[in-house]
């Protein structure tokens, strides 16, 4: 069944996100996808067929509409391929975004391995 997911990732993780997704690209192209601004352009770019909707840049609050749609029960899982050796001044908005994830039970992979272990679960297909 059609579903529909947030992907998202800092920018030093970025490229290892247009791998995973390239390499998924079959399994996203089901699916409705969000992303942050950034995220969403070098998505965009590198898998053309997807459809993705992109929302402000993270540090703009990209990461909080992505929590507001969690909250309105839009979200089927989120891919966030996060930075762990970065300061980032949304780190706020990052750690609001994770709780959410958790207050709704919704599926979140933080790295690569999770995201392909989200794949081979079936989340995707
Ligand atoms: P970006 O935002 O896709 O606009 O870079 C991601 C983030 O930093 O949360």
């Amino acid at each position: 069944m059609a579903g529909t997911f947030a992907l998202v990732a800092h920018d030093r993780m970025k490229p290892a996100l247009a791998d995973w997704a390239a390499e998924n690209v079959e399994a996203l192209g089901k699916h409705t996808l969000f992303c942050t601004g950034t995220t969403g352009a070098v998505l965009k770019e590198r898998c053309p067929s997807l459809d993705i909707t992109r929302l402000a840049s993270g540090p703009l609050g990209g990461d909080q509409q992505i929590g507001a749609l969690i909250v309105e029960g839009r979200i089927d899982g989120v891919i966030f391929f996060i930075d762990p050796l970065s300061p980032m001044p949304h780190d706020v908005d990052i750690k609001a975004l994770l709780r959410l994830t958790v207050v709704y039970d919704v599926p979140i992979a933080l790295a690569r391995k999770t995201a392909d272990l989200l794949v081979a679960a079936g989340l995707f297909a």
